[in-house]
């Protein structure tokens, strides 16, 4: 069964137990309302961990628009069922006051990766995400850290963080999980109404196009305009992005020996969804 632990104290005994018999301990870091992106996550480190921990916290620091905080799917009950059909040890629900106590004063800022693109839009969330991954690796002593590719920048600025701190935990990058007709798995899907959610699917088929162009010798502007138009026409509101970048300092990038990544923003049904792929 998966022990559900909410306090840091409870936490340290169950990992340093573990530790103490030689065992290799996996964190799962998410926000909860799990599907199978998550789960993919878990069951690797399953193969890798002697020990799988999920993290399951609605992290207020990363939140940039208050109503998107308030919104956020919370399915606690389900969650758990979930992490024990796959193996789980267990699942850390910490409450915001454990995690911020009266007095928290502390900020983890990473420079370059976190400022463009979800950085520009959303300014201050990776400084929320920098600095809960931080305790998070320190809460759970974890030795290994999984994370989805679903959040590209995301993964940078963890891997960042890790190698500018030296902090001793191996961080791993998962594919990103789609549904069947290509769209990611997100959290945020539930809360698309059913003719968005039969579009929602074009800004990866878009994006794919694109990058299918520009390996054929497209001009980078061109394939991207052409994803955007396809975007808005399928009946995206708003597409914030379409970017080609440098895979790993998220720099504009014309380089075609360095691994590019096109990434993507737009809202559909005032849903703000992303994705990307390699180039
Ligand atoms: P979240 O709960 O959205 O903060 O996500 C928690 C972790 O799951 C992050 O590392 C995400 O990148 C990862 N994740 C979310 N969706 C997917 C997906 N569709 N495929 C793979 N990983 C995902």
């Amino acid at each position: 069964m998966t022990d559900v632990i909410r306090t840091v104290a409870e936490l340290r005994t169950l990992v340093r137990a573990w530790r103490a018999a030689g065992e290799i301990v996996g964190v799962v870091p998410t926000m909860g309302a799990l599907h199978d992106g998550h789960l993919s996550l878990a069951r690797r480190g399953k193969v890798e961990c002697h020990r799988v921990i999920t993290t399951i916290f609605v992290n207020p620091k990363q939140f940039t628009n208050p109503e998107d905080l308030k919104k956020y799917p919370r399915t606690e009950e389900a969650d758990v069922a979930l992490l024990n059909s796959v193996g789980v040890d267990a699942v850390f629900i910490p409450s915001p006051e454990e995690v911020y106590p009266d007095g928290y004063m502390t900020t983890v800022s990473v420079g370059g990766v976190s400022e463009p693109l979800e950085g520009r839009m959303r300014p201050g969330h990776f400084d929320g995400v920098a600095t809960v991954v931080t305790k998070l690796f320190g809460m759970t002593e974890a030795h290994r850290g999984y994370f989805g590719q679903k959040d590209w920048q995301q993964l940078q600025v963890v891997l960042r963080l890790v190698r500018d701190l030296n902090l001793p935990v191996t961080v791993v990058g998962c594919e990103t999980i789609r549904e069947t007709d290509g769209l990611a798995m997100s959290s945020r899907n539930v809360r698309l109404t059913d003719q968005g959610r039969a579009v929602a699917h074009v800004l990866y088929t878009a994006i794919t196009a694109a990058a299918d162009d520009i390996r054929a010798g497209q001009s980078d502007r061109m394939a991207i305009r052409e994803a955007a138009e396809k975007v808005r026409a399928a009946g995206f509101e708003r597409v914030e992005y379409i970017e080609l970048r440098d895979a790993e300092t998220l720099m504009p990038s014309d380089d075609v020996r360095r691994p590019r990544r096109m990434l993507a923003a737009a809202w559909l049904d005032g849903v703000r969804l992303i994705d990307n792929i390699p180039v």
